[in-house]
């Protein structure tokens, strides 16, 4: 359908540019023969045609110009003609010539001319017009023009007399300025294309056929630009060498063969390289006899069109036979615009050889016209030919892409399974070989998961889908984390370690942390898979700039290394060496490929230095933004933005009349709350949302409110503003503390202006909580029991692990959650217990959010899947709820699509494993 548009277009244009070319033809046929159509009056230049001819043997004869006389023996030719009666002031007579002449009246000499002062080297000049300079007493008179010799004898064209610039314009057009600046125009656009070619070729390497046909459009335009009467009004040279055109004409063909061998894929190379080799003979021959004055181009004109004939004609056939035989569909448009110019380019040598005077190159214009209007239209086909492939095969990767995620995503969830139920055995079982079985099962599992992962990741970064997504994150953290993983694998091969954390590592940065984890633990696994005994050592640099930071890591081992020649191919996908030597060591070719392609996207640089048998040292910079407010007042460092005033305050109180209100959209959080506040005994009422809030304070009268941020319409803000504006409500002046994951210091202004009375970061700490609603509470409600209860930490002392055998490098940090409560197993329970209705309810709802494109209520799902995440020590899944949140704020409905059966997977595996722990608890 699109390619019969493009014909259907080729074709009317081919119609309409042989139409336009047919017009030309006809009205500067026209224009140029017929003086009267010149736009100036006729007596402001008048021609004289009448002349008395005179030579060294023949008695004066009367002639009209323009003529030509035989040399026969004759040296000199001299011609007199009569100054018309009246001329204007300033006159002069303009006489187109190349040879010795003298221009005298009544023996006074107006002008005398030699070639040899002309400025060219040893060349022979073009014809040119001579201007005579007159008097206006020699109105009337007889000139007499005496020329010597040319190599065919005596030429005399038509003479003009008239104000010299009326005769310049007369000259012009008679001469074909039109034409002229078409040969200018093309001349212009050709040398474009040959630059644009020539740049791309060395930018991109991109070869562009166009080029090829550029050129000897190139060179014909500047043949008939030099070619051209007008060119010495133009560009006020007057002399140019008369073989210089001859040159260029002799030269043409040779781009035209080329472009011509090249468009139909060299089938006919043979016969072209001998059309070659004739027209270079043909060049070389003549162009040496004319140097040597053996024969000049004068003479041999005839013999060297005829040759440069055939040389077209042979062109004309093998094109012909080409599209006979079916092979121009690559390159149908171009061979119109062929066969029009090589027919138009036969009539033109013709033309040149039988019209005496006629101002030449027209008809090739035309031809070059229309042939490049063609060569460039294939040449858009091409390109546009390359883009519908490229969408094609873009097209095919998303497709691919989309197939393997959803594939990787159905692989994962039963691997999740057979790994989890696997464990069980393990747990369960005394027996040595099935714990033995079990363990094969458990590698060949996580092996198998995180080749997945990798394959995902590697299609993912070749279709260009992996987003990096930036938050603030702790690198001190994120450093930690990563020598973890190195501690760990170290000790399994029994490899000592080195652990160098970087000095001035700011406490926040702005970047993917996920990402920079990946790309870390990835370069620390391989140092240890490949080493077999020595020290990997693993630190970081940390450097300021103007812009943000540059944090490098260094991961280096003492393992086997990597050889010179294997440097090059080491970061291809599926790339592996030595792989008989490593036939035990599991890997698939992949990290690396990944560990370069995401650290690209992070605009960071990554280097390798080995030594074959000694070791490697692998090192990553990654520039990192830090914006100002977000390095230093991070919240989760110190709380600093939090009200300091809690210091003094003691939380072991009880205050059994007090009343609290709790307003939160989760029921985990909800809990978790109940939970602190429970040993005060207050009297706490609990609001699933701002509506339920507004009715709870119509009926009671509350003295402090705890309110989350993000809820589902309306949020805690609209709904403290609602409380706020019931003005002579019960509540309109409680104290309402915001309770918010957005712990940053401008947030805090933000609240206050919003008229918060106070401020708590989640996750929630017990200590804080209690002593920022003792704060709020009036003191009379207050007391301390005279025997201090056991005092509740800040920082529990971390708990045996539980009694259940779950695995220790789980989702949930167990050990954390029962520090944070006390140790009160109970209570933990409970929270879990409602992380786990909660979770049942959210993943089906997440997913109906980010299917159904509602994505703010999703960024206010996420949100609140963090906060209970993260309260619940729970810090992956955290992390991974937080860069939905901030994907679905920022509208990125791409990345919580493509990511969202990971989350939720991710989601489902935690409640998994906090079943399983209830279980444990229970059993
Ligand atoms: P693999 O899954 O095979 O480890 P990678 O892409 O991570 O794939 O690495 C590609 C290849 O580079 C490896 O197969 C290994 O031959 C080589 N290589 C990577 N890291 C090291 C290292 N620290 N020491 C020696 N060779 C290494």
């Amino acid at each position: 359908m699109k390619r019969t548009i493009i014909d259907r277009t080729a074709t009317i244009l081919y119609i309409a540019a042989m139409a336009v070319y047919a017009v030309s033809i006809i009205y500067m046929h026209w224009f140029m023969t017929n003086d009267k159509a010149l736009p100036i009056p006729r007596e402001e230049v008048q021609v004289i045609r009448e002349w008395t001819y005179t030579d060294q043997l023949t008695g004066p004869e009367k002639i009209t110009s323009p003529t030509r006389v035989e040399k026969d023996g004759r040296d000199t030719f001299v011609f007199e003609g009569k100054i018309p009666d009246s001329i204007p002031e300033g006159s002069v007579l303009a006489i187109l010539n190349r040879v010795n002449f003298t221009a005298e009246i009544d023996g006074r000499i107006l002008r005398k001319w030699d070639p040899s002062e002309a400025p060219i080297i040893g060349g022979t000049p073009k014809n040119s017009y001579f201007f005579v300079p007159l008097r206006q007493d020699d109105a009337g008179k007889t000139i007499k023009l005496t020329f010597k010799s040319d190599i065919f004898g005596g030429k005399m064209f038509d003479a003009f007399v008239g104000n010299r610039y009326e005769v310049v314009r007369y000259l012009e057009l008679k001469n074909g300025a039109f034409q002229f600046a078409m040969s200018l125009v093309l001349l212009v656009c050709s040398l474009g294309i040959i630059i644009a070619g020539l740049v791309l070729k060395i930018l991109f390497n991109q070869r562009m056929k166009l080029v090829l046909i550029s050129m000897g459009i190139f060179v014909t335009s500047s043949w008939m630009v030099a070619d051209s009467f007008v060119f010495q009004f133009i560009f006020r040279i007057q002399f140019i060498d008369g073989l210089m055109s001859y040159m260029t004409t002799l030269s043409i063909i040779f781009p035209f063969i080329a472009y011509l061998n090249s468009i139909q894929e060299y089938r006919y190379r043979k016969w072209y390289l001998i059309l070659t080799i004739v027209e270079f003979l043909n060049m070389m021959v003549f162009t040496g006899l004319h140097i040597s004055g053996v024969y000049s181009f004068a003479q041999s004109l005839l013999w060297l069109d005829i040759v440069l004939g055939v040389g077209v004609l042979g062109c004309m056939v093998l094109t012909i036979v080409d599209i006979v035989k079916g092979n121009s569909a690559g390159y149908r448009f171009v061979a119109y615009g062929f066969l029009c110019l090589m027919i138009l380019t036969i009539i033109e040598i013709v033309l040149i050889n039988t019209v005496v005077e006629r101002v030449e190159g027209g008809v090739i214009i035309a031809g070059l016209y229309i042939l490049f209007v063609f060569a460039i239209i294939q040449q858009l086909v091409e390109i546009r030919q390359i883009g519908i492939e490229r969408d094609r095969a873009n097209e095919e990767g998303a497709a691919k892409t989309r197939f393997l995620a959803s594939m990787s995503h159905e692989i994962r969830t039963p691997i999740n399974s057979i790994l989890g139920m696997n464990e069980m055995i393990m747990k369960e079982t005394r027996d040595p070989d099935i714990l033995n079985y079990a363990g094969i099962i458990n590698d060949s599992g996580t092996m198998l998961l995180s080749l997945i992962n990798d394959v995902l990741d590697v299609s993912k970064i070749e279709n260009d889908m992996e987003e990096i997504v930036c938050a603030n994150y702790d690198p001190g953290r994120m450093f930690d984390a990563a020598a973890e993983v190195l501690r760990t694998g170290a000790s399994k091969k029994e490899l000592a370690v080195k652990i160098g954390k970087p000095r001035n590592l700011p406490k926040v940065l702005y970047g993917d942390e996920k990402r920079i984890l990946q790309i870390v633990t990835n370069l620390i696994t391989n140092a240890v898979k490949y080493t077999e005994e020595g020290t990997v050592t693993f630190t970081g640099e940390c450097f300021e700039q103007s812009d943000g930071y540059v944090l490098c890591f260094y991961v280096s081992d003492t393992g086997m290394g990597i050889k010179e020649e294997d440097m090059d191919g080491i970061f291809d996908p599926f790339h592996r060496l030595e792989l008989r030597k490593n036939q035990n060591i599991q890997g698939t070719g992949l990290g690396l490929s990944i560990v370069k392609s995401l650290v690209e996207k992070m605009n960071g640089e990554i280097n390798v230095e080995s030594t074959y048998g000694k070791g490697s040292t692998f090192s990553v910079r990654l520039p990192q933004k830090a914006k100002e407010d977000e390095i230093s007042d991070k919240f989760n460092s110190g709380n600093a933005v939090e009200d300091d005033d809690l210091s003094d305050i003691d939380p072991n109180y009880i205050a059994p009349e007090a009343r609290v209100l709790e307003v939160d959209d989760n029921r985990s959080n909800q809990v978790v709350v109940r939970e602190f506040l429970k040993a005060t005994g207050v009297q706490l009422d609990i609001a699933s949302g701002g509506t339920e809030a507004l009715k709870l304070c119509k009926v009671n009268r509350y003295d402090v409110i705890l309110m989350d941020h993000m809820m589902p319409h309306p949020d805690g803000i609209e709904t403290l503003h609602m409380i706020r504006s019931d003005e002579g409500g019960m509540n309109a002046s409680t104290p309402v503390v915001i309770l918010t994951a957005n712990a940053l210091r401008g947030s805090r202004a933000e609240y206050e202006a919003e008229g918060f009375d106070n401020y708590l970061s989640k996750p929630v700490e017990s200590a804080r909580l209690l002593k920022m609603v003792r704060k709020y509470l009036p003191p009379d409600k207050v007391m301390y029991k005279p025997k201090k209860r056991t005092p509740i930490s800040e920082n529990g002392p971390a708990p045996d692990t539980p009694g259940t055998a779950l695995p220790a490098d789980g989702p949930v940090d167990i050990p954390a959650l029962l520090a944070r409560f006390d140790n009160k197993e109970e209570t933990v329970s409970l929270i879990l217990e409602e992380v786990i209705k909660e979770g049942e309810r959210k993943i089906p709802l997440l997913r109906q959010l980010a299917e159904s494109g509602d994505i703010k209520r999703y960024a206010v799902e996420a949100h609140g899947v963090k906060g209970v995440m993260s309260s619940t020590c729970v810090p992956s899944l955290s992390d991974t709820a937080k860069r939905h949140e901030l994907a679905a704020k920022e509208g990125n409905a791409g990345y919580v699509n493509d990511n969202l059966e990971s989350f939720l997977a991710e989601y489902e595996q935690v409640l998994e494993y906090i079943r399983e722990y209830l279980k444990g608890r229970k059993t």
